[in-house]
């Protein structure tokens, strides 16, 4: 059987390009024991993505070059070596971008398509809806009444907080690019206010939604937008670092916040969160953000691209702000 698999050939410089991949159809190897064959369904695009592509220390390894390039996958079990696993179970893990997988079932969690539809576990109920739920509420601790921002909030990550800072009682105000997104946002998902980060001077607009000022932060972007909203934090503010997507495709040194010292004037700290901590208690928030799901407190959105050989471009849709809730890439092009 032939498999089509995108291998990281080099490491990008700046912005990936079409010449830092190799679109490759391979045979799929036989089975060891305790392995399984897995039909991938929906790949994950992440901005993670782009640092697991450059070589050095982060908190996980970085993809070598030659491998399948890393995706968090979900899929369908075609062949079984492992008595735990039958062939028809469907299955979330990290297969990669390819359209079969042999893989060890270590890494495999059996998931219910009954219960959401498949591309729902790589989004509000997989690792963004983690990062985001743990994040805030852990990190972000935000409190009945409090004014909670997020930026990247018409993402994969952002829109969730949003809503469970919603749920929680905040008052939210998202910070996103273009006048959709900032209209969805409102009007779909409940936020108080919106700020067009491309049209509108954020400091300005924060100061107009948030006279109070800024109480959490949940920050996904870094870079001027961080800068802007420390100018407007509260005494004892939360500032959560879960990205900087501003940074990531840099060729310059990362660039750090010049207006720390409002942290020390408002006695607040700031936190970076890695969602890998909690996964022990993902079942518990998965069922818990079902729950919300259910009671249409909180919505998912899932932006779904089709057809494996589209990958390239499609990851580089998170870094030009194309997509509007979790973006996957559909493995069949129909
Ligand atoms: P996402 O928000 O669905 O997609 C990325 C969005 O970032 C784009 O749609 C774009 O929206 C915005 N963006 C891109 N370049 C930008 C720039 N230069 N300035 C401002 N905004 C920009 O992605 P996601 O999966 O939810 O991830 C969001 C962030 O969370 C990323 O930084 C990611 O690395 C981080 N993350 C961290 C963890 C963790 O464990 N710490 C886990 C998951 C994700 P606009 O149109 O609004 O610009």
């Amino acid at each position: 059987m032939k498999n089509k698999q995108f291998l990281l050939k080099t490491r990008p410089v700046g912005t990936p390009t079409r010449d830092n991949w190799d679109y490759v159809e391979t045979e799929v190897p036989e089975l060891a024991d305790k392995q399984v064959l897995v039909k991938v369904a929906f790949i994950s695009l992440d901005p993670a993505m782009r640092g697991w592509m450059n070589d050095g220390k982060s908190y996980i390894e970085p993809v070598q070059i030659g491998a399948v390039m890393r995706a968090s996958t979900v899929g369908q079990i075609l062949k079984s070596n492992d008595p735990k696993f039958q062939v028809g179970d469907y299955v979330y893990g990290h297969c990669g971008v390819q359209q079969y997988a042999v893989v060890d079932t270590q890494g495999l969690h059996k998931i219910d398509p009954s219960l959401a539809p498949l591309e729902r576990y790589l989004g509000v109920l997989g690792m963004p809806g983690m990062t985001a739920y743990f994040g805030l509420l852990e990190t972000g601790l935000p409190k009945a009444g409090e004014t909670v921002v997020v930026s990247g909030a018409a993402g994969a990550v952002g829109t969730v907080v949003g809503q469970i800072a919603k749920i929680k009682g905040c008052k939210v105000v998202g910070i996103a690019g273009g006048a959709d997104k900032c209209r969805y946002l409102v009007d779909e998902l409940g936020f108080d206010g919106a700020i067009d980060y491309k049209s509108e001077n954020v400091k300005k607009s924060l100061k107009a939604l948030c006279p109070k000022g800024v109480d959490v932060f949940f920050d996904n972007v870094g870079g001027e937008i961080l800068d802007d909203v420390l100018t407007q934090i509260r005494m004892k503010a939360r500032i959560v670092i879960c990205g900087a997507i501003s940074q990531y495709n840099n060729t310059t040194p990362v660039k750090g916040p010049s207006n720390y010292l409002t942290l020390l004037v408002n006695r607040a700290r700031m936190e970076g969160i890695v969602v890998f901590d909690n996964v022990a208690n993902y079942p518990k928030a998965a069922a818990e953000m079902a729950g919300w799901i259910k009671e249409g407190k909180l919505k998912a959105k899932e932006h779904v691209v089709k057809g494996i050989e589209r990958f390239p471009e499609t990851l580089l849709m998170l870094f030009k702000g194309e997509n509007m809730g979790k973006l996957v890439l559909k493995v069949d092009a129909e």
